[in-house]
């Protein structure tokens, strides 16, 4: 074990550089990015969804979809009316790296684009660790998977700038105690933005959508 740790370290240390070329490539291009984060079946795709297809007529929006396999989710992306999607595959990988990100931005057009949305590989524990370049996290929750999560997976919950919790239309359906998911938060990331909607219904989706309009505004003011 005590050999695993400098090996790690410099694979960290070499996404990090990687990350910096990401940033610095989407800066210069005037493009606002964020990462999706979330457990399989949370909504991320859905998000997209709903995000582009709102968003279209205002925002170029193109997406990177990181996925162990198949182009799903960015023909999805597509149909939704993202001006572009580009799918990863990763091969095995549970997570996106900087690498990865790296070798798809070729393949996006960023100076067609306002925001390039990249959504993770779903899964709640290593994506944490891999920085990729993009402005700003996102993790999207879901009713479904229990209130527990913030308590099971601090760094997901600890490194994100926005929380959303996805499919509120299930309250009344399954056990949530909203004042301990929150609680759980809070203790990780106090104050952070979070936004109750669902994808399925529409309900909370306009906060939402001002938000990450507000945000490509900040990135074009700088
Ligand atoms: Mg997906
Ligand atoms: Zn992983």
């Amino acid at each position: 074990m005590t050999i695993r740790i400098p090996v790690v370290e410099k694979i960290l240390s070499a996404n990090d550089r990687l990350a910096a070329e990401n940033r610095a490539a989407l800066d210069a291009a005037g493009v606002f990015s964020l990462n999706f984060m979330a457990s399989p079946g949370a909504g991320k795709t859905s998000l997209i969804e709903q995000t582009v297809h709102a968003l279209a007529g205002k925002l170029r929006i193109a997406v990177v979809d990181g996925d162990i396999a198949t182009s799903l989710d960015a023909d999805r992306a597509a149909a939704a009316g993202a001006s572009q999607a580009v799918q990863i595959n990763t091969g095995g990988d549970c997570h996106l790296d900087a690498v990865m990100l790296h070798e798809a931005l070729p393949k996006v057009n960023l100076a067609g684009a306002d925001l390039l949305i990249v959504e993770n590989v779903g899964n709640l524990v290593c994506p944490a660790s891999f920085a990729l370049g993009t402005h700003k996290s996102v993790l999207i929750a879901s009713i479904p998977e229990g209130d527990d999560k913030p308590y099971k997976y601090p760094s997901m919950y600890h490194g994100v700038e926005a929380l959303v919790v996805n499919k509120i239309d299930l309250l009344p359906y399954v056990p949530f105690r909203m004042d301990f998911f929150r609680q759980g938060v809070e203790a990780l990331n106090p104050g952070v933005i979070t936004f109750p909607l669902s994808c399925r219904t529409g309900e909370g989706i306009e906060p939402w959508l001002n938000w990450v309009i507000q945000q490509v505004n900040l990135k074009r003011n700088l």
